[in-house]
């Protein structure tokens, strides 16, 4: 253990150097991975607690490798970011992803629309471009295209940022603020915001069923949310007691285990056949 000042201990282990060792090599593999194809994308449902039909998917990354078997988003993500790498993956996603919209369309499969996660920094100048290119391409209407960006980023960001996220809601795309409740804003940038949707933090669902104060702020988001004219998402239900207290405070749309995992684009055509929801 080394003393870095203060109270701040920094460990050298073997583990360590094990796990430095790995992000090397992680790090060497993924900028082949999307050449090799070893990403793919997987889609999890979005159903209306209105409708109770699907109001959408989001498209969640997976990398398929060859030696360290299926990585973890959460992994690799963050690294790609540091790597400069993270602009061929969200890339790679967007492409992936309407290309998949054009073939559900095709087979008569109702998907309304994909939500895609945007990391901070493919959010430059060039982006609007490229997302229009991409509808474009597979002939997509932007009103099917839906961005998600965490919460963080909408509020620590600049003008630039903004002005990038004006611009494509004018195209007709829609944003949502991921993983909403745990990133500070005020509700005053919150009126600001070129935002359509919030996605409630499955922090704060998890034990909706049955604590009161995790309840009230459900409750005080949905409904400041109306007030907004905001959408909202509850993210990661995994029981059927958290779906029927999200029914309850009338979330506009729910998310999560309880409903389907991420699955690939050939099991979310058979879910789709099973849950004619
Ligand atoms: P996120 O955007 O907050 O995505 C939700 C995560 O929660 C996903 O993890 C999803 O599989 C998981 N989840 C959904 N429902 C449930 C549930 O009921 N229970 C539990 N325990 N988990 C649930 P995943 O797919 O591992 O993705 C992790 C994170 O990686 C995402 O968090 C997102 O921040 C990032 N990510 C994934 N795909 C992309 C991508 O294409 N681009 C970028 N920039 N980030 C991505
Ligand atoms: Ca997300
Ligand atoms: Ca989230
Ligand atoms: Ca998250």
């Amino acid at each position: 253990a080394k003393h870095l000042g203060g109270n701040r201990i920094c460990i050298y282990s073997s583990d360590l150097n094990d796990y430095a060792q790995d992000t090397i090599a992680l790090e060497t593999n993924l900028r082949l991975a999307i050449d090799r194809n070893e990403l793919e994308v997987y889609y999890q449902p979005q159903v209306s607690l209105i409708s109770s039909k699907v109001s959408g998917v989001e498209a969640l990354v997976r990398w398929n490798h060859p030696h360290f078997g299926l990585t973890s988003p959460q992994v690799f993500i963050p690294l790609a970011e540091e790597r400069g790498l993270i602009q061929a993956i969200g890339h790679f996603v967007l492409d992936s992803a309407l290309q998949q919209l054009t073939l559900w369309d095709k087979d008569g499969m109702v998907i309304p629309k994909v939500a895609i996660n945007v990391s901070a920094l493919e959010l430059k100048p060039g982006y609007v471009d490229a997302i229009q290119a991409a509808l474009t391409k597979y002939q997509i209407r932007p009103s099917r295209l839906e961005l998600e960006i965490t919460e963080s980023v909408l509020v620590s960001d600049g003008v630039e940022t903004m002005q990038i996220l004006e611009h494509l809601r004018g195209l007709g795309i829609t944003i949502a603020v991921d993983d909403f409740g745990v990133g500070y804003s005020s509700l005053g940038q919150l009126r600001r915001l070129p935002i359509d949707a919030l996605k409630v933090d499955k922090s704060f669902i998890d034990n909706i069923h049955n604590d009161a104060e995790d309840e009230a702020i459900v409750n005080a988001i949905v409904t400041m949310a109306r007030a907004l004219g905001l959408r909202t998402i509850a993210e990661g239900a995994e029981t059927d007691q958290q779906l029927s207290s999200i029914e309850k405070l009338e979330c506009d749309c729910v998310q999560g285990y309880v409903l389907g995992k991420p699955m690939s684009s050939t099991e979310l055509s058979k879910w789709m056949n099973f849950n004619p929801v």
